[in-house]
Order: C-alpha cells, then structure tokens, then sequence
C-alpha cells in the first residue's frame, strides 16, 4: 500500500494489521511529514527488521525530481515526473523568515487563460493526494541547507485547484494536521470554481482565498477566460464575500496586469469598486511573458512602469490594500507551466526564455 498520503491514523492501522504496534506509524508518519524522509531505510529510529519488512510489503513513492532549477536568489523550481510520464512543477521561495511552497493540483489545465502557458498546454489529469503532498515533501528534501518544513504553501502552480477539489481538500488537511502548517498560511489560488469555493467553505478549511479576477467587467474577463462565461464577476464576487465571511479569512484578488487590455483607469476604478465594504485586497501580477500567447492575435506585453503605477495608485486613492508579486527565479525558468514542454527536462533555460513566475 502507498503510504504517502495516508494520515498518522491510517498508518497506524496498517502497522496494526502487520501486527507491529500502533506507535509505529506514528513514527513513520513523523518521519514522512516532518523530517522529509523518502525511504523506509532513513527512519533510524525504526527496527532494521521492521524497515526491511517495510519495504517489501507496502510503498513509499513520490515523484521523481526530473530537473532542478536553483536560481540565484536562493528560489529553486523543481520540474517532477509522474509514474505516468506527466510532468508538473514545484517552486520552493525561501525567505529570511519563512519557506513557501508553490505546488501544482493538476498535470497541465482546463481553463485556457489565454495568458497562461499552462493553459496553452491543455489538460492531462488531477493529481492524487499523494501527488500532491510530496511536492511540498520533495522541496523539504532538496532544500540542502536544513530540510526546513515550509511554513507556507501557495496552490498557484499547475492546474485548478478546485476542480480537484476532493484531492485538494484531503491534501489541505494532511497540511495542517500532518505537517503542521496552519491554515492561515496556506493560499488557494482559483479561477473561481463556484461550486468549489463552496465546498472549501462548507468542510470549514480556513485557508486564504485568492481569485484570479484579471478583469472586472465580465466582457473582458469571458475574452480573457473563454471557459468562464457561464460565471459573473457579479457572483464570483458574492461567492468570495461569502466564503470570507464564514471562514473568517482574508481573500485577495489577483489581477494580471496586461499593456493595453486591461490597466486602464477606468478598470483600476471598477477594481477598486469591487473591494468595498470587505477584507479583500488586490495582488498586481506582472505579467511574465509566454511566447505565443495573445488575445484574438494580439501577442500581450507588461503593462508600462508609469501605467502600472497609476493603476495602483487609483485603487489606493480608493483605499484598497494593494501588493505587488515580486519577481523570483528569473535567471532559472520559464513562467509556471513552460518547464514541462522542454524536450530535454535537464536542459536550462536560456536567457532568452520567458523568466519565472512569482509569488
Ligand atoms: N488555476 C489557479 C492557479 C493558477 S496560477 C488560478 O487560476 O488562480 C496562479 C496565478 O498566476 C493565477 O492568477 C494565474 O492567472 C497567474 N498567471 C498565469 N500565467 C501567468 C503569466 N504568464 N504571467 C503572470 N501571471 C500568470
């Protein structure tokens, strides 16, 4: 049985039925979840017996670590490969005071965000529990300097997370129970999946909401993100106030901000309307170019420093809580979903390749 991706009481009832007593999987589930162990035989603290017995009758298995891109500012994107071929990526951001991880929930993506490399690819399949799980695990393990458990998690890498919602939930869990990263420190970042932010509200997992809005008028928004037209930002909004509401968390609207489509003034006042009245605040992302990408044949480019600053500046003469992603990694790797179309997994990417996104 894989045991990755099963909770402390799980184990404990696989160690039972092999007859060991339950405290064992206590100790293995330590070892998986806080120490980074990728192998029965580093659990030292194990029998030699039990390991081997371990081995031979029940799995550990996680991805293999296909490419790693350590960047100079200590960021590093690790490119995994499934049992199956399927590739996704990893993003370990160490800060002075904190490590956060950027996972993948599904290998490549449905919604064809005409912006996103990702969505250029198309969809191959959800990711399991366990697939998930070992991203932050694995970024634990090629972290050389301490094995250091991350203390935060961003769901902004491959895929929709809440159209593998299930998956995505069991994973939360084992995030806060196993691992100990409270939920106040784990980031859900949706397209907005209605029927998944209900679901998100309703299993009472308090984690921060982050909506991909890009746009605050549906026409663009429909353009920008064919595969929502059948959602309003009107209800997305509803949606977002409401999940805050009963989780008691912050949500954050995440704006892309794309030259000539959509940092317009008239945008940044229609933004900065949609944050009345509620904790929301409002992440500018510039945009990390992708070769090929554009909206009905016009190729998108960053917004210019002076514009991008006026459409800042509107929303906090509105008082809007305003951030800015600051750019990681952009000697390493391509924007989020471009790393698993290289030929080569090990190859590196040139200078002349898109640079990295951040968080
Ligand atoms: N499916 C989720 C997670 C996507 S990745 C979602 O839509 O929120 C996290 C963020 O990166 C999203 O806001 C996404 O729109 C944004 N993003 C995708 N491609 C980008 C690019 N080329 N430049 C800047 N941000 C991008």
């Amino acid at each position: 049985m894989q045991l990755l991706g099963k909770t402390t009481t799980e184990m404990e009832k696989v160690l039972c039925e092999m007859g060991e007593a339950s405290f064992r999987g206590r100790q293995i589930a330590a070892w998986i979840y806080r120490k980074g162990a990728a192998s029965f035989a580093e659990m030292t603290d194990l029998p030699a017996s039990l390991r081997e017995r371990l081995s031979g009758s029940q799995a550990l298995q996680f991805p293999t670590v296909a490419a790693r891109f350590p960047s100079r500012d200590g960021s590093e994107k690790l490119l995994l490969q499934l049992e199956d071929g399927e590739r996704i990526e990893t993003v370990r951001l160490p800060y002075p005071d904190r490590v956060s991880v950027c996972v993948s929930s599904q290998a490549g993506c449905a919604m064809k965000c005409q912006f996103c490399a990702t969505g250029m690819g198309g969809f191959r399949r959800n990711l399991s529990v366990a697939e998930i799980i070992a991203q932050p695990l694995l970024a634990m393990t090629t972290d050389e300097k301490a094995r250091r458990v991350p203390s935060h998690i961003v769901f902004m890498g491959m895929g929709e997370p809440l159209l593998n919602v299930e998956n995505v939930l069991q994973t939360l869990r084992l995030m806060h129970e196993e691992m100990a990263i409270p939920y106040r420190h784990i980031t859900v970042s949706t397209v907005g999946v209605l029927a998944g932010i209900e679901k998100l509200a309703e299993a009472q997992i308090p984690v921060t909401l982050a909506v991909s809005l890009h746009a605050p008028d549906d026409e663009l928004r429909h353009r920008l993100i064919p595969t929502s037209t059948k959602i309003r930002v009107l209800d997305l909004a509803n949606a977002a106030r409401d999940y805050v509401r009963r989780s008691g968390r912050r949500a954050t609207w995440e704006y892309v901000v794309l030259g000539g489509v959509n940092d317009d003034a008239r945008r940044a006042q229609m933004l900065a309307d949609l944050c009345k009245g509620w904790p929301v605040h409002v992440n500018l992302i510039p945009w990390n170019d992708v070769p090929g990408a554009n909206l009905e044949e016009q190729d998108f480019v960053a917004s210019r420093p002076e514009t991008l600053r006026e459409f800042r500046h509107i929303l906090e003469r509105n008082g809007v809580n305003v951030t800015q992603r600051v750019q990681r990694g952009a000697d390493v790797a391509a924007a989020c979903g471009q790393l698993r179309a290289l030929k080569e997994p090990s190859a590196r990417p040139n200078a002349n390749e898109p640079r990295l996104l951040t968080l």
